[in-house]
């Protein structure tokens, strides 16, 4: 531990893994460090080495088998630098230091802070506590004792945010670790929701995607079934809110109170993420989810005559222990039912601390590879069908920043439509008498001329384009220079609500 330190504002990093849950916890941590007086830092000029942080914080994820591994080599691959840099401290939260603990702190003994998902408002002190005392400090609570969402929050974009509802989950799906390191689901209550979603609209957000681990399970702590249709209603009714999503929800909740709200409450967008896991029953009951096939399907059957243009997606894990050739045909079977508009697929991997991570009957590396390629070729043909018969719609598309790689130099942009499928346009041709330049935020309206299995394309001129108070936020924001390395998440598209989930953390 050093103590040296100089007059400078001290810089920070936070290193994010995982799930939305995390992405939404590093832009508290953030807001934290720099409440607290730290600075972002600032990446190199294009080929200079990179700079290392005063602070670096890994906020992990024990979702991944291999998680502790990358973990211990990234800390291994810090130590000489630490050594070399006085003053320099280095803090790990997150799910694997709410598992791991002092393990972390006996591996690399160089860690000077562990922190749990329990209390990441304490990072700050606990940074301050370990320099002082010249020694690790490890905080680790069992339960929730701030909503994490009181705490200050650095956003990352200034059209689209984050609003966690709930955090926790009280299922206990046997292969996911949610319940073991996030504890039991705990509801923030419905006016202090909605003030959050008041003030970030006041700043210029014109999207929210509500957050949960089982998002429409909310109410549960204080009775009230029909609370997240409520809520849903709620947000139809705060002006200038055009985009409300959520994520994620639990087929065993989902009922028809939620899918009328969704119909009935305009700004609630068409779009559904389900996570699937199986469509086998008997496996679904091995997995510990409440559901069976037919529920499933009756959902989607049910959502999508209340919304005709709905886009659904899912994810499903192909391999779970013991998991048969019948069982996985029946998961076939319902991505050939449901035709999802995309599907976020997993083979199965072992997450220590799980009860499925235990269980004998693991399947073959080989056969669980047949079986996801099999099920990627199917998905894939769909999803391209599926935006293949989109050609020729109108839709009207929210800019969005950082989604389309080839963007620079080809005067292509890229914006979300209202189901959420990721448009790449002209953003060279706009309307007559259009002259400023889109931004992210502004809204505009394109005609899609090709479906491909991942994305649309609209190539024509834009039909229409309005301006909005986001864009105006994005142009104020990017006004004031603005570090580009703050928060180094792994994640696409940095600190907006990414379209649909990287992992089967939840619902
Ligand atoms: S998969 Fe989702 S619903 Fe199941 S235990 Fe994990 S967080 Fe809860």
């Amino acid at each position: 531990m050093t103590t040296s330190r100089s007059t400078l504002p001290r810089t920070y990093e936070v290193r994010t893994y995982g799930c939305q849950m995390n992405v939404h916890d590093s832009e508290r941590l953030s807001g934290l460090l720099e409440d607290a007086g730290y600075v972002p830092l600032e990446s190199a000029p294009d080929g200079e080495p990179a700079p290392v942080a005063d602070v670096v914080v890994f906020n992990t994820c024990a979702v991944r088998e291999n998680a502790d591994n990358k973990l211990y080599g990234n800390l291994g691959h810090l130590a000489p630098i630490k050594a070399a840099k006085p003053g320099m401290q280095i803090a790990v939260g997150g799910c694997l230091a709410q598992k791991d603990r002092t393990t972390i702190t006996r591996k690399a003994p160089w860690v000077d802070v562990v922190f749990g998902t329990h209390n990441i408002g304490s990072l700050p002190v606990l940074l301050e506590r370990a320099r002082v005392q010249e020694e690790a400090q490890v905080e680790i609570l069992e339960s929730l004792e701030v909503f994490p969402s009181t705490l200050p929050t650095k956003r990352d974009s200034a059209y689209a945010a984050w609003v966690s509802i709930s955090v926790g989950c009280n299922n206990t799906c046997t292969f996911c670790i949610v319940p073991a390191l996030r504890g039991k689901e705990k509801d923030r209550r419905p006016g202090e929701i909605l003030a959050e979603v008041e003030a970030l609209v006041a700043e210029g957000v014109s999207e929210v995607t509500l957050l949960g681990q089982n998002v429409n399970a909310y109410g549960v702590e204080f009775g009230d079934r029909q609370a997240f249709s409520k809520l849903l209603r709620a947000c139809g009714e705060i002006g200038g809110l055009e985009r409300v999503r959520f994520t994620s929800p639990h087929p065993a909740e989902f009922t028809d109170d939620v899918i009328e709200a969704m119909a009935e409450t305009p700004n609630v967008m068409p779009q559904l993420h389900m996570p699937l896991q199986s469509g086998s029953s008997r496996l679904l009951k091995e997995m510990r989810r409440s559901y069976r096939q037919q529920k499933f399907l009756d959902i989607i059957t049910k959502v999508k005559a209340a919304i005709p243009d709905a886009a659904i997606s899912t994810d499903i894990i192909v391999g779970f222990p013991g998991e048969t050739e019948e069982d996985f045909l029946e998961t076939l079977h319902v991505v050939r039912e449901a035709r999802f508009a995309n599907a976020f697929t997993f083979q199965y991997s072992k997450r220590p601390g799980t009860p499925a991570a235990e269980l004998p009957d693991q399947v073959p590396p080989e056969v669980v590879k047949d079986r996801y390629q099999r099920l990627v070729d199917l998905q894939t043909q769909i999803s391209w069908e599926e935006n293949q018969s989109l050609e020729g719609r109108v839709v009207e598309l929210m800019v969005s920043e950082g989604e389309g790689r080839k963007d620079t130099g080809t005067g292509r942009l890229s914006g979300r439509a209202r189901d959420n499928r990721l448009v790449h346009f002209n953003g060279t041709a706009l309307p007559e008498g259009v002259t400023e330049p889109l931004r992210p935020g502004d809204m505009v309206t394109v005609q899609v001329t090709r479906g491909a299995p991942h994305y649309l394309e609209a190539d024509g001129a834009v039909v229409a384009v309005r301006r909005t108070r986001s864009g105006d936020a994005w142009e104020r924001r990017t006004a004031e220079p603005r570090p580009t390395a703050g928060v180094g998440l792994g994640m696409p598209s940095l600190g907006v609500p990414a379209p649909l989930p990287d992992a089967p953390a939840c619902g």
